[in-house]
């Protein structure tokens, strides 16, 4: 019995200077990331470490993050009773909602990171890792999926979002708060959110599922104030699928309501809002560009769901051959 650890750089791993221009880049191993951390020794377990990828959380692809998961699934399948991945934060929330959709088992993966180097005061790597190992070694975890522990907080990887570029309190989970939260070392699970059963997992052991992703282009169009829609000329044929980061509840410019519409017939459009909090609403409004108007016109309702986290799911499920009513079916479950 141990708990994997998987590491893939990020700041939590940034202690080397770049030679071109000071700044500083990744190169922590686990072993070096673990050596800074004596508390691990009272983990109950051991830690069994594995560098994955050393790179700025940017760079981090789809298939690099499957594979992740692969090798995490193959630990589970061999008696690991968690596993942890240590990754950049900056895309943190996707990676970990990704994880989510596709992890089957009942032991939790938990991602964490740093928002403060190692050469810093007061890095807070090795507490959000002790952290994380703590609630992968927790048999109170199990069942709850991906989870995002930062800051003494266990978060859904379902809601959770990087809310702050800087505080070590960066992630928050806007609609429906942590989980639980880690006090004393001991995490405490304050609720077990319904977690629909993961889907897609076929997709990520199929033989060419990088391929079929690398192959899938989605789009993300954040709506603007005075939004003419001229960047999504020809998207259709260069993108599978697009989200659309509408303000408010879910509303666009008048001259963006049409360009979407005629999109919509060409390729899945997810409706999500731009707000950083809340849902789209469905039947409340009725004016050109409102979401009835644009549900009417195509667009798929993307629901609690944000639109990094949208772009996600729809990435999969066009690359899995998912066509509009799958589409429409997923967002309604997940969303
Ligand atoms: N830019 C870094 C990354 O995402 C930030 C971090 O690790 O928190 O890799």
């Amino acid at each position: 019995m141990s708990v994997a650890l998987f590491t893939l750089g990020g700041t939590i791993a940034m202690a080397g200077h770049s030679t071109d221009n000071g700044g500083v880049v990744a190169r922590l191993t686990g072993a070096e990331l673990t050596a800074a951390i004596p508390a691990l020794a009272d983990l109950g377990v051991p830690l069994d470490v594995r560098d994955a990828h050393a790179v700025p959380s940017a760079n981090l692809t789809f298939a690099q993050v499957l594979e992740v998961v692969d090798a995490a699934s193959r630990a589970v399948e061999a008696g690991v009773v968690g596993a942890v991945v240590t990754q950049g934060t900056d895309t943190l929330e996707e990676t970990a909602f990704l994880v989510d959709l596709v992890w089957r088992h009942q032991e939790p993966l938990v991602v964490t990171g740093a928002m403060r180097n190692p050469t810093l005061a007061g890095a807070d790597g090795p507490a959000n890792l002790l952290a994380a190992a703590r609630v992968a070694a927790s048999p109170d975890a199990r069942g709850l999926g991906a989870l995002v522990v930062f800051n003494d907080e266990i978060h859904a990887a379902r809601w959770a979002r990087k809310t702050h570029s800087t505080s070590t309190a960066a992630f928050a989970s806007p609609n429906a708060g942590p989980i639980g939260h880690v006090i004393e070392g001991r995490p405490r699970i304050l609720a077990r959110p319904d977690r629909r059963e993961p889907f897609l997992q076929e997709f990520v052991t199929g033989p060419d599922a990088s391929a079929r992703l690398g192959m899938t282009r989605v789009a993300l169009h954040t709506a603007t104030l005075d939004d003419d829609g001229a960047l999504l000329d020809g998207l259709e044929a260069t993108h599978h699928g697009l989200v659309v980061a509408g303000l408010g509840v879910g509303h666009v410019s008048s001259d963006l309501a049409p360009v979407l519409g005629a999109l919509s017939q060409r390729i899945p459009v997810v409706l999500t809002s731009r707000s950083g909090g809340g849902s789209v609403l469905r039947h409340t409004y009725g004016a050109i560009g409102s979401e009835t108007d644009l549900q009417r016109r195509g667009l798929v309702n993307g629901g609690l769901l944000d639109p990094y986290k949208a772009r996600v799911l729809l990435r999969l499920l066009v690359a899995n051959g998912a066509g509009r009513d799958e589409v429409a079916a997923a967002f309604g479950r997940l969303g």
